[in-house]
């Protein structure tokens, strides 16, 4: 409740006074920086839309008070069905904003958690848009359509259409245009996160990736989505490792998932999901390994089914382009939804096999953890940032940590993981 009154408050304040000074500068690239925008033709059509009404044909994009309202309306239009959540803000103070959809009956029963979430990378701005017709697609629909209808009664959803706004509203709050890559400090966010090897990133941890942290902590997310653009492609787990090095315990799922998608949206278009491979699906790593992404932190930490999905070869579409990559996408994002339900339904198994359930007891805790079975593996003890604090040898059934501040901690024994609470 506290991060929707703070919503509010800092949307009212935004539309009472006037924009954010646009900064004069283009941005200045770091030294090292990989900067694929470069050779990105400009300028093109980026029609902007300076009230929520000028979104109704949804062929331009929102400057960031469009998109604050936007939130603001639809919270205003449909409290019984979705609110908004504050995950964060940015370096220069933006908003990283999540609607979470959920029917009424949902309240009273526990439903698998589902998150897609968009434009952590500023100028790959497809997904941004897509997520906001998304939003408005599944509100209006439900009561009328049977499928939007099930699926906010049956999971609980959570979209953030823009984890970057720093990045997209780079030169200012009123175009796209000068939308760079990098959050405010210059730093790639899907470089920066802890990664399964334990590397620490290259730039301390970010401010949008410390908020993304700490929410998807406080939440069960099964599945997720992390939405990029710059090709046409499903880019399923891992990032950090070739197949041939480490395939996903989950591969055959996963091709799956990603065929389903692109089959569903080429009978709209077949045009699409070709420029990197013929199937429209890859695993990360084959096409290029990266660290510190975030798709593979949600896999390996929390036990998230997350992937990467390329939307667009053009990361930033002619405005008037978005009505049609939103026809072809359309059902496909849907869809993709609801591969968590048949998750539930046992028909995949639990999400990440190689992760089985470390049994731990009491869980919360305030100090000792008593493992139910000697593991076999020596125990790590990562706190959410994914710094290793403790590590014990195999065998270890007691774990101390009254030494730790409270919070969030993974418990990991080779394959076996727990999440505690340390009160
Ligand atoms: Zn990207």
């Amino acid at each position: 409740m506290k991060k929707r009154i703070y919503f509010f408050a800092a949307v009212i304040t935004l539309l009472l006074t006037t924009t954010l000074q646009a900064q004069e500068l283009p941005p200045k690239p770091r030294p090292d920086a990989f900067a694929p925008e470069v050779g990105q033709p400009e300028p093109k059509a980026f029609n902007m839309a300076s009230s929520v009404d000028e979104m109704r044909q949804w062929d331009r994009y929102p400057t960031y008070n469009t998109y604050l309202s936007m939130m603001a309306q639809w919270a205003a239009a449909f409290p019984q069905l979705c609110h908004v959540d504050t995950i964060g803000t940015s370096v220069q103070g933006r908003l990283i904003l999540c609607m979470v959809i959920r029917g009424e009956s949902s309240y009273q029963n526990v439903h698998p958690e589902f998150f897609y979430s968009s434009t952590m990378h500023g100028d790959e701005v497809t997904g941004y848009v897509m997520m906001l017709r998304l939003i408005d697609t599944l509100l209006h629909g439900y009561g009328t359509n049977t499928q939007y209808t099930e699926l906010i009664n049956t999971v609980d959803i959570y979209i953030n259409p823009l984890a970057n706004p720093d990045g997209t509203y780079h030169y200012s709050n009123n175009t796209i245009q000068g939308s760079m890559r990098y959050n405010a400090n210059y730093v790639d966010l899907n470089r920066n996160f802890p990664d399964p090897f334990g590397t620490d990133p290259l730039d301390s941890l970010q401010p949008e990736n410390t908020a993304m942290i700490n929410y998807v902590g406080d939440h069960n997310f099964r599945m997720s989505a992390n939405l990029h653009g710059g090709s046409e492609v499903m880019n399923y787990p891992w990032d950090s490792f070739t197949s041939l090095e480490n395939p996903h315990p989950n591969s055959d799922w996963w091709q799956e998932v990603c065929k389903r998608f692109v089959d569903t949206s080429r009978t709209y278009n077949n045009n699409h999901f070709r420029d990197v491979t013929s199937s429209g699906y890859i695993a990360g790593g084959d096409w290029y390994v990266i660290p510190n992404g975030r798709q593979d932190y949600m896999n390996y930490y929390h036990n998230c089914l997350e992937m990467t999905m390329e939307l667009s070869t053009d990361k930033k579409l002619n405005s008037d382009e978005l009505p049609e990559y939103w026809r072809f996408l359309q059902h496909s994002l849907v869809n993709y939804i609801e591969e968590v339900r048949h998750l539930n339904n046992g028909t995949q198994g639990i999400g990440v096999a190689d992760q089985r359930p470390l049994k731990v007891y009491p869980n919360p805790t305030r100090d000792k953890l008593l493992l139910s079975e000697a593991p076999t593996h020596e125990v790590q003890v990562f706190n959410m940032q994914g710094q290793q604090v403790l590590l014990l040898p195999a065998g270890t059934r007691l774990v101390d940590l009254s030494t730790l501040p409270g919070g969030i901690y993974m418990l990991r024994s080779g394959s076996h993981t727990a999440k505690v609470v340390k009160q």
